[in-house]
């Protein structure tokens, strides 16, 4: 037999083993992690888990393995800090949130911000962005606001608790919703970032929206790990 059939017939075994190992993959449910140092997590992991994924708790960094997706809850970002400076966990965080789909909010907006204010605090400097903390005054000042946002589907309620404020982002930023003028919802590649508390609301539509960006960028990944030499790895 001319063995450039052979070769063409086992080229394409490979590309569908491939393709059947992919969409295996696609249709297992997403593992989202959760960092669970302080703070409201255990929120997130039920609207994470009614959205339909595998939701999993971190407290430790080889927890980060094997995630499709985290999520920064909030709380206290000082506190936070020193859970995170303690186990030697700050440096890992910082690069698993710079590769992998991360959603922070409040106090994890102010983890993973750039440059922190009111106080300087550090960060893991991953939104190109200027988060001023506390800056819409004490707890008593918290509040509820249905807003305009890029969403499908009309306003959102949105939950502030001594919410910190974004006052800067970088070109690189999109903004998904806003406060007075100031960006409240911004996603930045795989990373979305809310001031306020979707987790404790009923609608679900910022816990979709991420859910569907970490599917995107799983299967981005997939693609390029299971295409054999030479397939083209984008559709
Ligand atoms: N004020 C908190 C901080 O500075 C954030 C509040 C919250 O996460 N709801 O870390």
């Amino acid at each position: 037999m001319n063995p450039g059939i052979i070769q063409t017939k086992e080229a394409m075994a490979t590309a569908t083993n491939a393709v059947a190992q992919q969409s295996a993959e696609e249709t297992k449910p997403l593992t989202i992690g959760v960092l669970a140092l302080q703070g409201d997590y255990e929120a997130h992991a039920r609207a994470f888990a009614q959205a339909g994924a595998r939701t999993v708790l971190v407290r430790k960094p080889e927890e980060l393995k094997g995630l499709d997706g985290l999520v920064l809850p909030g709380g206290e970002s000082t506190t936070m800090l020193k859970f995170l400076e303690k186990k030697g966990f700050f440096d890992t965080l910082g690069e698993f949130v710079a590769n992998t789909p991360c959603f922070a909010t409040c106090a994890g907006c102010i983890l993973v911000a750039r440059e922190v204010l009111h106080p300087k605090q550090r960060s893991l400097g991953v939104l190109d962005a200027t988060v001023e903390r506390n800056a819409y005054g004490r707890q008593i000042d918290s509040t509820i606001l249905t807003l305009p946002t890029e969403l499908p589907g009309g306003p959102l309620e949105m939950v502030f608790i001594r919410a910190p404020r974004i006052t800067r982002v970088g070109p690189g930023v999109e903004v998904l919703a806003k406060r007075n003028g100031f960006p409240v919802l911004v996603r930045q590649g795989n990373l979305l970032v809310a001031t306020f508390h979707p987790e404790m609301t009923s609608d679900a539509r910022v816990q979709q929206l991420f859910l569907e960006m970490v599917r995107r960028h799983k299967s981005g990944s997939l693609q390029s790990a299971t295409a054999p030499a030479g397939m083209p790895t984008t559709s």
